[in-house]
């Protein structure tokens, strides 16, 4: 069969506020397996966007569809912001939520799906698989090392990643992240932007971002937002030569 050639297909949303125009026909279109980068001047509308994908908020016009790795597609504006997460969209905010009174593992483990949280965390009964997944998610965030660490004696960078291995607990097959270098050293953002590439290989990345060295590293498609609508879209170099957007962040 034909495989669908998005997981995210976004046409004509547009939201208001107070009669605001938050989102104005806004159209984005992610393949499968594909890391986007959403930049755009404050107000531009991109927390917005990742509100009406997640369910948080209802869009008044427009098309959201998901398409899952079995290939089953999803209106999302008719889910709610868990059943979203479950159908396997994934977001993180831009401020750590671990908790820092219990070791790196503790947290993953109460983030596995079909997991019971925090008593299964507590009493670590744990099946093979549940074991293996674990050690994955930690390979892939780098903090095999220090699985056993209290999650408060992490650096800021650290928390970020252990939150986005609690992200992939869930098995999210598009992942929605908001900020993720903001408040790095120079040191941490590269990495994260290795962590990021690692992630691209299994899973499709929206990623909100302020800071150019770090989208520079991702080396992705770009898009830029103003006014609720996608001003440019492709390569980094191509999006910051376009006299439109050059005149939308100079202009501020
Ligand atoms: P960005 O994340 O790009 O900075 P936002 O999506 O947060 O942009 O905001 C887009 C515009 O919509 C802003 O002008 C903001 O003030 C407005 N806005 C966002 N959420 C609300 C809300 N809940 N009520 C009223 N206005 C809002």
């Amino acid at each position: 069969h034909i495989e669908n050639p998005y997981v995210l297909y976004m046409d004509g949303v547009s939201v208001s506020f107070d009669g605001f125009k938050a989102l104005n026909s806004l159209s984005l279109v992610i393949a499968p397996g594909e890391m986007r980068a959403i930049i755009g001047p404050n107000g531009a509308g991109k927390t917005t966007m990742m509100d009406v994908i997640t369910g948080k908020t209802k869009p008044d016009s427009g098309t959201i569809l998901f398409t899952d790795t079995h290939q089953q597609e999803y209106d999302l504006t008719r889910f709610d912001e868990a059943d979203v997460a479950n159908l396997g969209v994934g977001r993180k905010f831009q401020k750590p939520s671990v908790i820092e009174s219990l070791t790196v593992f503790e947290n993953l483990e109460m983030s596995l799906k079909g997991g019971r949280g925090l008593w299964a965390a507590l009493v670590h009964k744990l099946t093979p698989e549940r074991a293996a997944k674990l050690d994955e998610i930690l390979d892939m965030i780098d903090l095999s090392d220090k699985r056993d660490w209290m999650a408060g004696s992490l650096s800021h960078g650290q928390k970020q990643w252990l939150e986005i291995g609690m992200l992939l607990g869930q098995e999210p097959d598009l992942l929605l992240i908001d900020e993720p270098a903001a408040g790095m050293t120079d040191e941490e953002t590269m990495k994260t932007a290795e962590l990021f590439k690692r992630l691209a290989q299994k899973h499709s990345l929206v990623v909100v971002e302020h800071d150019m060295d770090f989208i520079e590293a991702l080396d992705c498609k770009v898009t830029v937002l103003h006014e609720g609508h996608v001003l440019a879209e492709g390569s980094l170099a191509t999006v910051k030569a376009n006299q439109q957007v050059i005149e939308v962040y100079l202009g501020r």
